[in-house]
């Protein structure tokens, strides 16, 4: 079979009876920034968003690293826009957001934000945020030596706590105890939305496992440079965007 061209398999979606919009935040519709809570979506990437969750038979979710708190801060998403954060395990689901973590989890929180503010303590501009399950550590802000020592002590200092999952992300090193990933959110949000197709768009490491878990009629679209396990890439954020304007007017079309 020869390999689909972008427009020709946005315009497939486009004709799926039920569709699911999943996005990544950061990276994917917003540019990376130093400071976290300034992320914001490009304006464009953000009416897209807006456009297709007013589409019938179309959800739009966001799917994130990011405490559910912090998604909702920066992305602004209309209630109808379901939501997921800190790679799956808080959720919002036309509903109130969850997320419960047994004795041991906590546990193991407690143990983890020990060995972590002790790296951001000793690390200049090193910071740590707080996840609901876990903690990522934060090393933009720090020289690239620093970086890399900060983020092996992390990596040392919390060896011995069981049941970690780690991830390393731009500039971030991410520690979990519960270990759902985005590949997880994307098999959740198809099941709870009842898709008959998914497009998933993402820039990072973390939503490699997304794209592992789409299938025949899904479309995985990788934002920027690099290795990726999804059908297609494009360059940025505004990319992204022209993508999903295309898929709102072919599905504006179709309920038309
Ligand atoms: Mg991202």
């Amino acid at each position: 079979m020869a390999d689909r061209d972008l427009r020709a398999a946005v315009h497939e979606l486009a004709a799926s009876p039920l569709l699911l919009v999943a996005l990544d935040f950061d990276g994917t519709m917003a540019p990376l920034v130093d400071r976290p809570e300034d992320a914001r979506a490009i304006p464009e990437a953000r009416a897209a968003m807006l456009r297709l969750a007013g589409l019938p038979e179309t959800r739009v979710a966001l799917i994130s690293g990011r405490s559910l708190d912090s998604l909702v801060h920066v992305a602004d998403p209309p209630a109808s826009v379901l939501l997921s954060g800190s790679h799956g395990v808080e959720s919002r689901l036309d509903a109130e957001p969850r997320v419960t973590l047994d004795d041991g989890e906590r546990q193991r929180l407690y143990a983890l934000r020990a060995v972590l503010d002790g790296v951001a303590d000793s690390v200049e501009n090193a910071f740590v945020e707080v996840k609901p399950a876990g903690f990522a550590l934060h090393t933009r802000l720090v020289a690239p030596e620093g970086a890399a020592e900060a983020q092996r002590r992390a990596r040392e200092g919390t060896a011995a706590i069981d049941g970690l999952t780690v991830r390393s992300g731009s500039n971030v090193l991410e520690f979990s105890v519960r270990s759902t990933t985005k590949g997880d959110a994307v098999r959740m949000l198809r099941d709870f939305a009842g898709a008959a197709s998914v497009l998933f768009a993402g820039d990072d490491v973390t939503d490699e496992d997304g794209f592992a878990v789409l299938g025949p009629g899904d479309l995985g679209l990788k934002c920027g440079a690099g290795p990726t396990a999804a059908e297609f890439s494009v360059a940025d954020p505004a990319a992204v965007a022209a993508v999903l304007h295309e898929l709102a007017d072919a599905r504006e079309q179709k309920y038309s």
